[in-house]
């Protein structure tokens, strides 16, 4: 019997997830099929996980923090971050994993070395990449709409600012881990902050992928070096897919076949 693995996320139908493991899975002749789901409510993830007997998930924006409640084991990473990207179903038990943080070193290897790093937004994605850049001896900034969620990166070792009360600073690298550009045309802050960190910064990336984000856009209006999120996709794929087959598969087999999936 085929195993059923899937995408939770609140909005869902822009993901390629689907694709991506589906590739790999017809490919290497794995007997699994990947779906999404449209989950609004994160509190019915657990239920709704096992009641269609995924084999495995992904869980998307915006309840990976919630994920990490809902899993009876945490492993790896996530343990330090209580953010969880990829679901494994062992023997009944949900087993959450983070491989998002991963996934964006490997997206960023090419920018060369990088000391300095400011990052946009401090929900999921961002407390995965804070604690993965500290781990590697980076200085960490970290800028937000709201001040709510700042505490978990002071605590963390990050210098955190609100809107009102940044300053600007040289950055090697800004990262836009807010959602805005997703689904809309907004920048991720007002857009005198944005243009004063891109006078000050060599490289930008976006967790965004599939689309020129306003935030992007201005980046490339400025001739600065730029990358959206779909390396970053591509590193938390291949690592989610490992875990999904338990490492039956080859990862650079699984990573020839999820990039193919990208021609699509
Ligand atoms: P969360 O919902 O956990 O966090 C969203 C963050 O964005 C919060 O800090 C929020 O601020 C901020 N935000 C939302 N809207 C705006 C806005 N209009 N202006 C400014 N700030 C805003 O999301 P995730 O961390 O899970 O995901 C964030 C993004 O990263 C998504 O777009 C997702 O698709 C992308 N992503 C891409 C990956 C890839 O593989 N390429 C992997 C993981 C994520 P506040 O606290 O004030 O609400």
């Amino acid at each position: 019997m085929k195993e059923i693995f899937a995408i939770f996320g609140d909005p869902v139908s822009h993901s390629r997830s689907p694709l991506m493991h589906n590739c790999v899975f017809k490919n290497l002749n794995y007997p699994a099929t990947y779906t999404r789901i449209h989950l609004k409510d994160g509190t019915k993830l657990k239920e709704t996980f096992l009641k269609l007997g995924l084999s495995g998930a992904n869980i998307t924006v915006p309840h990976k923090e919630t994920a990490y409640n809902a899993c009876d084991e945490i492993r790896g990473f996530a343990q330090k971050v209580g953010v969880v990207n990829t679901i494994v179903n062992e023997d009944g038990k949900l087993i959450g994993y983070n491989t998002d943080a991963d996934g964006f070193m490997f997206a960023i290897e090419e920018f060369g070395p990088i000391k300095n790093i400011l990052i946009l937004g401090a929900g999921g994605t961002a407390k995965a990449l804070a604690a993965r850049f500290l781990q590697d001896n980076l200085k960490v900034d970290v800028i937000n709409r709201s001040e709510g969620r700042l505490s978990y990166f002071k605590e963390l070792g990050c210098s955190t600012f609100t809107w009102d009360s940044f300053e600007v600073k040289k950055y090697d690298l800004v990262v836009n881990t807010t959602s805005a550009g997703l689904k809309d045309e907004e920048l991720p802050a007002p857009k005198n902050i944005i243009d004063s960190i891109l006078s000050k910064t060599s490289f930008i990336a976006d967790a965004i992928y599939g689309k020129l984000t306003p935030f992007l856009k201005l980046a490339k209006d400025k001739n600065i070096t730029y990358k959206d999120g779909a390396d970053m996709l591509l590193g938390q794929g291949v690592l989610a897919n490992e875990l999904f087959v338990n490492y039956q598969l080859k990862k650079e087999d699984i990573k020839y076949s999820m990039k193919e999936s990208f021609k699509l």
